[in-house]
């Protein structure tokens, strides 16, 4: 199950692909994170890669109504506005870690990585800090305009206050589109359905249909940049998202659990895998590469 196998050599019909979204302690939001626990728990889960994508959020987010609320758990700071910014990512800590890492699991693949949000909003940060080298890059939208404030901004969770759910969802994907047409270098887009972890239980089931036409958009829009679609599997992922990907000519699919603690790692991945593979996508040669076309 390494990435040391010869690249001819047939994959069993249960392996797992590849983590390629991940969080350690050297993520801001990941108290529980544990970078060498989670090499571990990926060598017993027999997978042949794991990618540690940790947070860089450069955008400060408006507090809520109520005031922030979950501070006490996460790394960053309040400034003078109210405004929360999460702690930069410490690069030189992180690499040494996982470099350690790297020795003690010689059999595991292990790629560094940032989950970088709203890139195309930070075009010179990010530059400065994609100079180290990561191995992948998953480009997210965390956040949307402040409606109330010009310039200001809101982590997606807090735009409810502001947006309907479905105003909302549009909102990110159009995002999303115009974070893919830049050129704020990513590789594959995280979670296209973060806004569904937000969407209200009274608010009744997803309306697709009415939606379908916005995600298609935002999937062709990807599709022509070049980059990859990220399965992610915080929430179990609706296929016809895949499938229209499929359709919009994506030409490769990551999986990604999302976990900010060891025991989070590969979360649902066979379940989905095997609906991945009905749409249409599979892995290649090597099991450590993201999935391409059948
Ligand atoms: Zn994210
Ligand atoms: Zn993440």
């Amino acid at each position: 199950m390494s990435g040391e196998q010869p690249p001819s050599r047939p994959r069993p019909p249960t392996a797992l692909p590849a983590d390629d979204h991940v969080h350690s302690q050297f993520s801001w939001d990941a108290s529980a994170g544990d970078l060498a626990g989670t090499c571990a728990r990926a060598v017993a889960l027999g997978l042949p890669a794991v990618s540690f994508t940790e947070h860089v959020d450069l955008t400060a987010w408006t507090p809520p109504a109520g005031g922030w609320d979950w501070t006490a758990d996460v790394r960053g700071r309040v400034d003078d506005h109210g405004r929360f910014l999460a702690d930069p990512l410490e690069v030189d800590a992180y690499l040494a870690e996982l470099e350690r890492c790297r020795g003690l699991f010689p059999g595991l693949r292990i790629r560094s990585g940032i989950e970088l949000s709203e890139g195309h909003w930070h075009p010179d940060a990010a530059a400065d800090l994609l100079r180290r080298g990561f191995d992948r890059v998953v480009g997210s939208v965390h956040s949307l305009a402040d409606l109330a404030a010009a310039g200001a901004h809101r982590e997606f969770g807090h735009t409810l206050e502001q947006r309907s759910p479905l105003d909302a969802v549009r909102a990110y994907l159009a995002e999303v589109s115009a974070m893919a047409r830049a050129s704020t270098p990513f590789d594959v887009l995280g979670h296209l359905d973060y806004p569904l972890r937000y969407w209200p239980t009274g608010a009744g089931p997803v309306p697709w249909d009415d939606l379908e036409p916005d995600v298609r958009d935002t999937l062709g829009v990807l599709a022509a940049s070049g980059r990859a679609l990220e399965v992610n599997t915080s929430l179990p992922m609706d296929v016809r998202l895949v499938r229209w990907w499929h359709e919009a000519g994506g030409d490769a699919v990551a999986f990604g659990s999302d976990a900010h603690s060891p025991d989070e790692l590969a979360r649902g991945f066979r379940a989905v895998a095997g609906a991945v593979a009905a749409v249409g996508f599979r892995p290649g040669d090597d099991p450590t590469a993201l999935w391409g076309r059948a």
